[in-house]
């Protein structure tokens, strides 16, 4: 069987996420045989540059030998067991591990197997926080416009992107939505990069108004991703943790997308040195191998849940492949890889020259926007007009038909709606880095001349 053959079989079958599958009528799904490095390669051998990470998890490249080796040396020991009362090696290590990289304050591990998952830990864990420490009032989540936390209930509610929770809001929680800054088009007049954060202001109001009533802030420290790789200064994340100080509201850093080393330090909170009330990682804690998730807490909300078992204080929360061995033993060969080859600190030495390739080929592009950069991951914001930064009508699909266009020249961009990006793998090399900018370059110019 060629490709077609097996891409209309896929069609028979699979229901794919994120899609109206009308559209895959002309564009038929793409079937991987195998990836390795940056890339990936279709069962006709067709191969395509990953530089969105495969939505942003694989960190290392496509079968690492190292990864590989440590997934397959577990597999012939433990595949799973039950972690309610039973335990093991690589779960206990990696959190051993894990305590040298988180930010302090951080000690204790929930385990989970997705990073909406992990959400919902999350704010079960701080709602029942509160409950049990006299502050049963504090029944709401605050959390910012255009965020995205995941598409469970819990964790859709916390999200503000209507092209995901429009039609279910008679399901989900009534969330106290603070406005995002939005430095590309800062409400208060300042340039990216030239501020002190004075759109504080209006999260200042929203903890005045409902920060009593409030359990958690939840927040995707520096990087909206979802939002269309919306970037802002470290110093609003520090002005949040005061604000939840002051109103004892918790502070969870949804650091799943920004974690392990995607915005160029090894936690996007480190930046803003905020330590979060709890943190919820996944995507890059396996270096994008298993699906696996962590919510991770202090000493003093575990307390709160500690007592006899006739009190009811216990977090009756449980998912069956909690604590996944396969997963713990990736997850601590992905960090064995990031201190052993520097990764982190090489990919910083390689982020200027990427976003020079990026200014270089499309700074001067009349519907470029804005070209923003965070760690490896570079944003190129299309308009209409560069002068009123006016957005393309969507109807015209614009971030669509250069993704079509891109997968024909090998490149796997997946932009969020005329927002094109790049969120490669931290091993991307310059040459990679430079394929990649000169297709992307090219299908710009190829659908808007
Ligand atoms: C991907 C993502 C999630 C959800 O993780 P899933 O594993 O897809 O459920 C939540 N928050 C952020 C910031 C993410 O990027």
């Amino acid at each position: 069987m060629n490709h077609s053959d097996w891409s209309k079989k896929d069609l028979e079958y699979i229901w794919h996420p994120c899609s109206q599958m009308k559209d895959y009528e002309t564009l038929p799904p793409i079937v991987v045989d195998h990836g390795k490095g940056v890339n990936l390669y279709d069962v006709d051998g067709k191969r395509y540059l990953d530089v969105v990470s495969s939505w942003w998890c694989n960190l290392l490249g496509h079968s690492h030998p190292k990864i590989n080796r440590a997934i397959k040396e577990q597999l012939d020991s433990l595949e799973h067991v039950i972690f309610a009362n039973f335990s093991h090696r690589p779960a206990i290590t990696l959190c051993e591990e894990l305590m040298k990289k988180i930010p302090r304050g951080l000690c204790k591990f929930n385990f989970s197997d997705n990073g909406s998952a992990s959400i919902e830990s999350a704010m079960k864990m701080s709602f029942q926080y509160h409950y049990q420490t006299g502050n049963r009032q504090k029944v709401r989540f605050m959390s910012l416009s255009d965020a995205y936390h995941g598409e469970t209930l819990g964790a859709l509610s916390a999200g503000g992107l209507d092209l995901y929770s429009e039609l279910y809001k008679p399901l989900l929680l009534d969330i106290v939505r603070i406005p995002a800054p939005d430095c590309y088009r800062c409400p208060k007049g300042n340039k990216r990069g030239c501020c002190q954060a004075e759109c504080i202001d209006a999260a200042q109001e929203a903890f005045a108004r409902h920060g009593d009533e409030c359990a958690a802030l939840l927040v995707e420290p520096l990087l909206q991703g979802s939002a269309g790789m919306r970037m802002y200064p470290p110093a609003y994340l520090a002005k949040l943790r005061s604000l939840c100080d002051a109103y004892n509201v918790h502070l969870i850093a949804d650091e799943i997308a920004t974690g392990f080393g995607r915005t160029g330090s090894m936690f996007a909170c480190d930046q803003a040195g905020v330590s979060p009330d709890i943190m919820c990682v996944s995507k890059g804690l396996t270096g994008g191998y298993m699906p696996m998730s962590i919510t991770i807490t202090t000493q003093k909300i575990y307390d709160a849940f500690y007592a006899d078992y006739r009190e009811g204080k216990a977090f009756m929360h449980s998912h069956t492949y909690s604590g996944n061995p396969l997963g713990c033993s990736t997850a601590l060969a992905v960090l064995k890889v990031l201190d052993e080859e520097h990764i982190i600190p090489r990919a910083q030495e390689k982020a200027p020259l990427f976003r020079q390739m990026i200014v270089e080929a499309l700074g001067d592009h009349p519907h470029v926007g804005e070209i923003r950069s965070l760690g490896l991951v570079n944003a190129i914001e299309l308009v209409e007009n560069r002068e009123t930064k006016k957005s393309f009508p969507s109807e015209q699909r614009l971030g669509y038909r250069i993704y079509r266009e891109a997968l024909k020249q090998g490149l796997l961009l997946r932009p969020l709606g005329d927002v094109l990006y790049f969120n490669p793998p931290l091993v991307i090399s310059p040459e990679e880095m430079e394929e990649a900018v000169s297709i992307c370059a090219s299908c710009i110019r190829k659908v808007l001349g």
